[in-house]
């Protein structure tokens, strides 16, 4: 059987169904088209309003910013206590009770009564307002402070882990002035902090850290001299 059109029949007709099947093809096909086109015409508009709104929120929060950490403490020299102590290594161990881990931080308390007395009673504050959690944890991680103790913005609590009292007396003081240092800090910090986390999947914790590590780098000097 041949398959070869046979010339000047051309295509059958199409019956009714089809041609309007066809029509209403053409018509959507249309008006995706001038809708696609009409979006394509506002993109410029959209990234001038969005950029608007990005530099706006950006000027916002340098100005909040800006208002500062408010008033931070000096630090005074250790003069009588010999800060290189281990004091409270039991303390580490897994299942101590909150009251003797307590117990645990009073020779970096003593110290901090010394070189920082403002750091001191906010520790024993926290604690008075049950804002002082001590965590049975045990984790050291490449980020030492994170993994030691930690300041929680957002429930306004010190938390404690247990490798802390690993540590000699000294160096527990330090660590808890970069915590303090953590609760002094503007929320503006914080938001552009939590931002950073939106535009890169590792995020910018230097924002925060980085006032936190200068004053902890100030307090070890002021403890051991060096
Ligand atoms: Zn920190």
């Amino acid at each position: 059987m041949s398959t070869v059109p046979i010339a000047g029949a051309g295509f059958p007709p199409l019956n009714g169904i089809e041609a309007a099947r066809g029509r209403r093809i053409l018509r959507l096909s249309d008006q995706v088209l001038h809708r696609l086109g009409a979006d394509l015409r506002s993109v410029p508009r959209y990234l001038i309003r969005y950029t608007i709104l990005v530099l706006a929120l950006c000027g916002l929060l340098n100005l909040w910013e800006s208002q500062g950490d408010g008033r931070i403490p000096g630090l005074c020299p250790l003069r009588t206590l010999d800060p290189h102590r281990v004091s409270s290594l039991p303390c580490a161990a897994g299942g101590t009770s909150d009251d003797r881990r307590w117990q645990g931080l009073s020779a970096a308390l003593a110290i901090l009564d010394q070189v920082n007395p403002e750091v001191a009673s906010w520790v024993r504050q926290r604690r008075q307002s049950a804002a002082l959690v001590f965590s049975d944890e045990y984790c050291r991680g490449p980020d030492k402070q994170g993994s030691l103790a930690k300041y929680d913005h957002f429930r306004r609590t010190l938390i404690v882990q247990r490798a802390l009292f690993e540590e000699n007396d000294g160096e527990i003081a330090a660590i808890l002035c970069h915590e303090y240092r953590h609760s002094r800090q503007n929320s503006a910090k914080l938001v552009k902090c939590a931002l950073s986390f939106v535009v890169t999947a590792d995020g910018d914790r230097s924002i925060l850290e980085n006032d936190a590590l200068l004053y902890e780098h100030e307090a070890r000097l002021a403890i051991f001299g060096r």
